[in-house]
This record gives C-alpha cells, sequence and structure tokens, in this order.
C-alpha cells in the first residue's frame, strides 16, 4: 500500500464515505479471492497480479415504491500497465486516468441521489490494478467469467470488457436492473472513430440511444452512436478454445463496436432490458487532466426520474 500508488482500496474507501454522505446503506463489497468464488473470473484475473486485491463495489439507492431499477457500471483500472501484454512506454503515461468511467459513474450517482429519483439507482464500480507480476494473466489463460461464459485471453491490454463483463452480469443477475449503462475509457479507436468531444455510444435499444445523444446535447457531454451489428461484429472473436476471445481478428473493423458488443455478449444478445455502452477515452481527459465526463450525461440522461427542476427540464423526451 505504497504512498503515490493508485489503489483500487481507496476507491472503495470513497464508496463507503460518499454513501455516508448520502445517508444510504453502506457499499457492497467484493474482493480478492471472494470474486473468484462468486465467480467473478473476469475482475478477478485482470487484478489479481497487484498489491491490492481488485474488488466490485455497488452503491444502491433506493426508492420507495419503485418499479424500475437502473445500474451504471464503471471501469475502474486504477492504473493500465497493459499487463503482460505491456504497453509501450509512451502510451502508459496517463494510464492513471483509466478509472475515468468509474469516477463518472460515482460522481454521477453523487449527484442523481442528492435530488431523490423515482427509481432505484445502482453504481457498480469494478476496481482493479491491470499490473504485471508473478501472478499476472497470461495471454492464452481462458477464464471463466460471472455470466458463465468462457474467455481466452489473446491480450491481457483488452481487460476493460472483461471487468465490465463481471459488473454488468451483476447488474443483471443480482441487482435485478432493467437498464443497464456501462461507461468506460475502453479503447484507444474510440478518439479514431468519434474523436476527443463525442463519446461512442452502443446500444440495443434505438429509443435508448437517441435520449442519449440528446441528453449529451444538452448538458455538453457529447455522444455518437456507432453501429451496432452482433451478428456483423462480433465473429471478430471467435475462439477454437472458449467461448469467445477478448481481443478482435481484426483491429480495423469497427473496433469500439465490437468491444461494447463483447460487453453485451455476457449479458447476453437476447437480454430483455435496455443496454447501453459508453466508450469515452478520449473525452474522459483534456491534455492532461480529467474532465468528469458522465457526470453531467448521467445526470440528464436520467432526469426525467429526478426531483431536480433543472434535470427534468433539460432530461430528453421519453417518446
Ligand atoms: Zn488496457
Amino acid at each position: 500500500m505504497g504512498i503515490g500508488h493508485y489503489s483500487a482500496h481507496n476507491c472503495v474507501l470513497e464508496a463507503f464515505t460518499l454513501a455516508k454522505t448520502l445517508n444510504i446503506a453502506e457499499p457492497t463489497v467484493i474482493r480478492g479471492e471472494e470474486l473468484l468464488a462468486r465467480g467473478m473470473g473476469g475482475l478477478y484475473g485482470v487484478g489479481r497480479a497487484a498489491a491490492q486485491a481488485p474488488a466490485l463495489v455497488c452503491l444502491s439507492y433506493l426508492a420507495p415504491g419503485a418499479s424500475q431499477s437502473v445500474a451504471w457500471v464503471g471501469k475502474g483500472i486504477v492504473y493500465d500497465t497493459g499487463g503482460l501484454s505491456i504497453k509501450a512506454r509512451s502510451s502508459m503515461v496517463g494510464m492513471k486516468g483509466d478509472c475515468g468511467g468509474a469516477a463518472g459513474a460515482l460522481g454521477a450517482f453523487a449527484a442523481f441521489v442528492s435530488e431523490q429519483p423515482d427509481i432505484n439507482v445502482h453504481c457498480v464500480l469494478c476496481l482493479a490494478e491491470n499490473a504485471v507480476g508473478p501472478n499476472a494473466t497470461r495471454p492464452d489463460d481462458i477464464h471463466r467469467l460471472y455470466s458463465g461464459r468462457t474467455v481466452e485471453i489473446n491480450n491481457t491490454d483488452a481487460e476493460g470488457r472483461l471487468v465490465l463483463s463481471d459488473g454488468v452480469v451483476y447488474a443483471q443477475r443480482d441487482l435485478k436492473a432493467d437498464t443497464i449503462v456501462d461507461i468506460a475509457t475502453l479503447t484507444g479507436a474510440q478518439g479514431t472513430a468519434t474523436g476527443k468531444y463525442h463519446a461512442a455510444i452502443v446500444s440495443n435499444c434505438g429509443g435508448l440511444e437517441r435520449r442519449c445523444v440528446v441528453a449529451g446535447l444538452r448538458c455538453g457531454e457529447l455522444t455518437h452512436p456507432l453501429p451496432y451489428a452482433p451478428e456483423l461484429h462480433f465473429p471478430e472473436f471467435t475462439s477454437v478454445v472458449a467461448d469467445m476471445k477478448n481481443s478482435v481478428a481484426d483491429r480495423n473493423n469497427a473496433q469500439p463496436s465490437c468491444a461494447g458488443l463483447f460487453v453485451l455478449s455476457h449479458l447476453g444478445f437476447d437480454f430483455r432490458g435496455g443496454w447501453l455502452h459508453i466508450d469515452m477515452a478520449a473525452p474522459a481527459h483534456s491534455g492532461e487532466r480529467a474532465t468528469g465526463y458522465g457526470v453531467a450525461l448521467l445526470n440528464v440522461l436520467f432526469g426525467a426520474h429526478s426531483s431536480s427542476r433543472l434535470l427534468r427540464a433539460l432530461a430528453p423526451p421519453t417518446k
């Protein structure tokens, strides 16, 4: 727990502090070996080489009489070396920011819950350091994720989708969420596809996708939709020894869409709820500073369920 090390543990403490501030129940924490025992081989496998154990943290706000539940699932890689598929020295710099999705989800939750929403809201943080060490995941390892599906690791630097997949399945199975949003600094290719200002979004629901675009325009945290075509893009992950690989065969074939589909495949392509994937790798930072991207977007997107007059006025129409 050396001073100056980016720390999953500090993020866990932050969640406890926020719960106290919001006067809600203490967060659920599933950490270290318990992740493995619960079947969360994605988050466990990514974080197992680090000095501090990986953790899934869930904060929940339960509205009296609510019939709907939304879960915001954030990628919280507190430092990303790439693992054994290690990053080049220049591309590792700045990887303290690979928890921007979790930070955005946590900040959004803090603001949203303060306004007494009329739906249940869960914030799921997938916290891990993707480190190098004798216990690190190796390319060729096969991990079983919380979905029960197996993944052949062909790139340990494609770790965000592994931790998110366990997070969204937790939201589905344990939280019974009907709308699941995952938000992450997921792919470098996002910047190429939609640039520094627009997050790339993928959704199984046209209405949710449209509302996310409108919410982005209204709050300034811009988004742009990417193709949603599982039948065309998911074959990029074909494995001969597991249900899928974790990294695509062809990096020039809609990579940010593929990364999103990887996450959805663990919910199942027949998932009946709404799923929205927000890849905000580039908008999460401006130069060497973080932007807080996601806080305003999620608050405005779900603003119709808030008691804040401002958020209700900004919220995109639901029809
Ligand atoms: Zn990575």
